[in-house]
């Protein structure tokens, strides 16, 4: 009886999903989710809370996005007052809402965490960090290029004239460590962009543990946009990325999306084999000729020859260690953007 009850209203809402009007207002007047992950941010959330509800009032006005759009504020496992906050500011203003995790997961997993909660609560979902760096203004050409068909509009910081040189220098140093390893992220582009349903629904395919957002993203395909942003100083409190936690944030993006430094081993054993062969033709020639300690050719061949041969059988090792990671992530072996029918 129970699963007839629930059953019944799904194939009578199916004509509905052929309506032309509702795909139109999804692009047109969508419902917005604006994701925002918090951590130890209660210096600065109410302020965000405020700026943010004001452009979604804003937007509701002018009739681009769908009333029922709303925040959603992600608790990374703050130890501070965020939640506290949040609950005060979720009782005055009801488009606040959001979830606390149960400990702090760190950044990337915060957002996923918000981008999978709201997945089918909304049309289309922006990102964006809670210390108001990340200009909210852009939040409108967002819009702009989703109505005009792109699926995923990444922010890209204008010039940063404001960003510490040790940010810029670490931000630089890992776009050319990824895009030279052979994986794809857009450059300047930090966790500021929107993604349409559809991305979030593949987005949820992805079944990877180490999560590094940006390259997943890059990954997909779909029609993507560019939106410039201006970047702020932080509004309050003070940075949670500390270098540890980008070295780490980079090994993740670059061990995630590419297999290169395990060909290296690969490429690096070869060639010390045949540089190993070559030493030994003369090792050899030595030793015919004569002019050698007794036992040196014997103990030195060996050396060379076998230090090549044992990097190389690593590097094939390397190279089906490189088939099994990609084998247990199980990404999508193919994404589907429209299909006829
Ligand atoms: N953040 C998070 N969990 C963490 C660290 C940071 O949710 O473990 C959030 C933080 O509250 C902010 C965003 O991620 O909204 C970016 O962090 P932060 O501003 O400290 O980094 P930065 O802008 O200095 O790179
Ligand atoms: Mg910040």
């Amino acid at each position: 009886m129970k699963q007839e009850s629930t059953a019944l209203p799904l194939t009578k809402q199916e004509p509905n999903y052929h309506e032309p009007s509702a795909p139109d207002l999804a692009r047109t007047r969508p419902r917005l989710a604006i994701v925002v992950p918090c951590f130890n941010e209660e210096l600065v959330i109410g302020e965000t809370v405020r700026r943010l509800a004001a452009v979604l009032r804003d937007l509701r006005e002018r009739g681009q996005v769908a009333p029922d759009s709303f925040l959603f504020f992600v608790d990374d496992g703050s130890a501070d007052k965020t939640w506290g906050l949040l609950l005060d500011l979720n009782q005055s203003n009801p488009e606040v809402k959001g979830l606390k995790l149960a400990r702090n997961f760190g950044h990337q997993n915060a957002v996923l965490a918000g981008l999978l909660t709201v997945r089918h609560r909304a049309d289309c979902v922006i990102s964006m960090d809670a210390d108001l760096q990340h200009d909210e203004q852009a939040i409108y050409d967002f819009l702009g290029k989703y109505r005009d068909g792109a699926d995923i509009v990444y922010g890209v910081r204008r010039d940063a004239g404001n960003v510490p040189l040790s940010k810029k220098v670490g931000s630089s140093l890992f776009y050319w460590l990824m895009t030279s390893m052979g994986a794809k992220v857009v450059k300047g582009h930090p966790d500021y962009r929107l993604v349409s349903a559809r991305v979030l629904d593949t987005l949820a395919d992805y079944k990877e543990v180490n999560v590094f957002l940006r390259g997943i993203f890059a990954n997909m395909g779909f029609r993507s946009e560019v939106v410039y942003f201006d970047v702020h100083d932080r509004a309050a409190g003070t940075t949670h990325y500390s270098w540890r936690k980008m070295i780490a944030l980079a090994l993740d993006g670059v061990t995630s999306f590419s297999v290169v430094p395990l060909r290296i081993i690969a490429i690096g054993g070869v060639l010390i084999t045949l540089g190993a062969l070559a030493v030994a033709v003369f090792i050899i020639f030595s030793a015919i000729r004569g002019d050698v300690v007794p036992g040196w050719a014997s103990t030195v061949l060996p050396i060379y020859v076998l230090g090549g041969i044992q990097i190389m059988t690593l590097g094939l090792v390397a190279e089906y260690i490189g088939k099994i990671y990609s084998e247990v992530k199980q990404r999508p072996r193919f994404i589907t953007e429209q299909e006829l029918s």
